[in-house]
């Protein structure tokens, strides 16, 4: 695609109207995990949108119809598709934005149409697609590692159930401890749950979604719709707030229609299990706990209140909060795949997540996210301030 085409043309009207309701006021900029860690403005809210309304401005004002587009330099589309993707998607900038703009929805649109002209993915993001081709993950795992390394004995799993189970690339090939939580916390509620084949349980879209790369996606999202249905699968639950969101929010845009079952984060389940009594926690536990709101499952899909519930049911424990929590959560550096390619930044914002847990003197840092998983224990790693970092789910099994 040539520089000259529409730049409009990839955005809805009410995204456009967006676009032009930025005020520049700046209110988003205190709020960007990404602005903190670089001080680059270039990657700033307000001034991708100024470009990008620069862009606009070249190739569909009147002039540009009347007298021809005007031809944008490749250096700066190139440095506009950098700032694109160095973003973590966190949405934190909406959240904060007078005007209401949705940017946890326009930032991947801006990626896929810097995808469709070229300047983009960027680095290892590249190898998503050809990885979920032949191994059904984008890390090129082999499928039949995706659930042997982890999957704990005596709990039993079907082949149909009204309830599945989706472990997700992530938290089965880098968040084990995480996924072995779920898959023990499920098995304690005693409501047998079905899980796909490992060769079946491909990639849920996200990685290739936030990266703007879709081609392969309404045949991925169909595949597993169809595998869910054939189970007689009434309730997918997953614990990974990237895989639920894809699931809730594009699953049914790129199945054509609503989907034949509902999408459920672990926590609403486990949560609903506690007040039922289907699950108790025996064990006390007498430690601070500062609790992570992932920016998917919080600002994503609206889930803040049920793991708050299940941490506040342990005996014993304290439940600290972030200053930035719920929705307006502070990215912890892991979102949007930008970890693949600015590695510096996403360690950087996991030890500002890691120092307030300390200034706050928790004994430990409870996520809930197998990207958060990965990437705040890397940069915990030969940093000077340590806290524990367990999963709600990992903890959880624990103290049953
Ligand atoms: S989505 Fe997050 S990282 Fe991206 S610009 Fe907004 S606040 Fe910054
Ligand atoms: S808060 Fe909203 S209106 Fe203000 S600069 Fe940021 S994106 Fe623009």
């Amino acid at each position: 695609m040539k520089a000259k085409e529409s730049f409009a043309g990839c955005l809805s009207r009410l995204e456009l109207m967006e676009l032009d309701a930025c005020t520049q006021c700046g209110e988003c900029l205190k709020y960007c995990p990404v602005q903190d860690v670089t001080g680059d403005p270039s990657v700033s809210p307000p001034e991708k949108i100024r470009i990008f309304r620069e862009f606009i401005k070249a190739t569909d004002t009147l002039k540009a119809r009347l007298f021809g587009p005007d031809e944008i330099d490749r250096r700066l589309l190139e440095d506009f598709a950098r700032a694109i993707f160095e973003c973590t998607t966190c949405g934190a900038c909406g959240e904060k934005c007078p005007v209401g703009i949705y940017t946890q929805r326009l930032w991947p649109i801006l990626r896929r149409e810097m995808v469709k002209r070229g300047l983009g993915p960027l680095g290892s993001q590249a190898e998503f697609p050809r990885n979920v081709e032949d191994t059904g993950n984008v890390y090129g795992k082999p499928a039949e590692e995706r659930f042997k390394p982890w999957f704990p004995e005596g709990v039993e799993v079907l082949e149909r159930s009204g309830i599945a189970y989706y472990a997700g690339c992530t938290g089965a090939y880098e968040a084990q401890p995480m996924v072995r939580g779920d898959a023990r916390v499920l098995g304690a509620i005693g409501e047998p749950f079905a899980m796909l084949p490992p060769e079946e349980e491909v990639c849920c879209g996200f990685p290739l979604f936030i990266t703007g790369q879709h081609d392969m996606l309404e045949g991925l999202v169909k595949r597993l719709v169809d595998a869910y249905s054939a189970r007689g699968v009434n309730t997918l639950v997953c614990s990974c707030p990237c895989c639920v969101n894809m699931m809730a929010r594009e699953w049914p845009l790129f199945y054509g229609g609503s989907l034949p079952f509902r999408i459920r984060h672990i926590s609403q389940l486990v949560a609903e299990a506690l007040r039922a009594g289907k699950l108790r926690i025996t064990k006390p536990l007498r430690e601070r706990l500062i609790y992570h709101d992932p920016c998917y499952l919080s600002r994503g899909v609206g889930v803040i209140e049920e793991p708050r519930e299940v941490l506040r049911s342990i005996p014993g424990a304290t439940l600290l909060e972030f200053d930035l929590h719920g929705r307006e959560s502070r990215c912890c550096g892991a979102g949007g795949a930008a970890r693949k390619v600015f590695h510096e930044n996403a360690i950087g914002m996991g030890r500002l997540t890691i120092d307030e847990a300390v200034r706050k003197k928790a004994d430990r840092l409870i996520l809930s996210c197998p990207a958060c998983y990965e990437k705040v224990n890397e940069a915990m790693e030969g940093y000077e301030k340590q806290v524990r970092i367990t999963d709600i789910m990992e903890l959880l099994a624990e103290l049953l």
